[in-house]
């Protein structure tokens, strides 16, 4: 091994998407050694996904290389005290299951669990959007709608681990449209990829996916130009109300369906500067993600990086 290479630290960063298992390998300045990606094991028992991260570990060789711990982040809330997760819509096989002595077991490394979006709020703030600032708040759009917190540099987890669910703030209440939280109106059912199919069939598209509804947003297709309106009316709502309640210094906008940007954002600043508190919405930036896809996976090894 090189000798500027004897200090490097590694963290073995996963993934856990409802959809993709994603694992790599992070050294302390935020470069991507190693990167995997499959479809997440949807068995009931977890056992598939943990073989998964072992047999990358093997591959890898990881054990002749400086790996300090692994940082695994997950779509739900996470009990960061009895490191167990305690919500997780999407991967119910994990919920209260000793996840991080189970890992801590077959890695032989420790083991550090944090919620997707909290991560992805780290990951922009350390080589992203976010960069330099210490008031931040990130807001995914992806498959649902996850939002990070971090204020004065730290990240905000809340008393119960649950802290910065903006995806599950109502912002309609008389739309008659259930959330799989159980609540009705939640931003989720309007801001995110989920959404943007349903509010396109709703219209009559038959389009079966976000990325198709986009392509015909970008033809000039006025309905599907329509569903990315509707999109970021209620997105702006959310975030004005975010501004009102934190005044943060930047809100980064990550996610797949932040692709959509150019056919929402004009909506979306509309509302922000009619609802929010308008000397403050001036001054916060809303930004979309610079780390793409990898703010999540940046943020768990950052996290994992800071508390080895
Ligand atoms: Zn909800």
């Amino acid at each position: 091994m090189p000798k500027n290479q004897l200090s490097q630290r590694l963290v073995f960063a996963v993934d856990l998407g409802g959809t993709h298992l994603r694992v790599a390998l992070v050294d302390d300045t935020g470069k991507i050694l190693q990167h995997l990606k499959q479809e997440t094991p949807r068995a009931e028992s977890p056992d598939d996904i943990l073989d998964a991260l072992v047999s990358a570990k093997r591959e890898w060789d990881c054990d002749n290389q400086p790996v300090v711990a692994a940082s695994i982040m997950v779509p739900g809330a996470v009990d960061c005290d009895k490191a167990v997760v305690v919500q997780a819509p999407n991967l119910p096989s994990l919920i209260n299951f000793e996840l991080k002595a189970e890992l801590e077991k077959r890695l032989g490394w420790p083991v550090f669990l944090e919620n997707d979006a909290n991560a992805a709020a780290v990951g922009e703030m350390w080589l992203g959007a976010a960069r330099g600032c210490h008031d931040v708040v990130s807001v995914t759009l992806g498959t649902g709608v996850g939002g990070g917190v971090i204020l004065n540099g730290k990240l905000w987890r809340g008393s119960h681990g649950s802290a910065g669910e903006i995806g599950h703030t109502t912002v309609d209440p008389f739309s008659g449209l259930k959330c799989k939280c159980g609540n009705t109106g939640c931003l989720e059912l309007f801001a995110s990829a989920t959404a943007i199919v349903r509010m396109a069939r709703e219209l009559g598209m038959k389009a079966p996916t976000a990325e198709e509804v986009y392509e015909a947003g970008r033809n000039a297709d006025e309905q599907a130009l329509s569903v990315f309106k509707r999109f970021g009316m209620y997105l702006g709502i959310g975030l004005a109300n975010l501004i009102n309640l934190i005044d943060p210094q930047v809100i980064v906008i990550t996610g797949g369906a932040v692709n959509g940007w150019d056919l929402f954002a004009d909506e979306m600043y509309r509302q922000v500067g009619e609802r929010a508190f308008r000397a403050i919405a001036q001054q916060v930036k809303i930004a979309r993600s610079e780390c793409g896809d990898n703010a999540g996976l940046l943020g768990a090894a950052r996290l994992a990086f800071e508390q080895e």
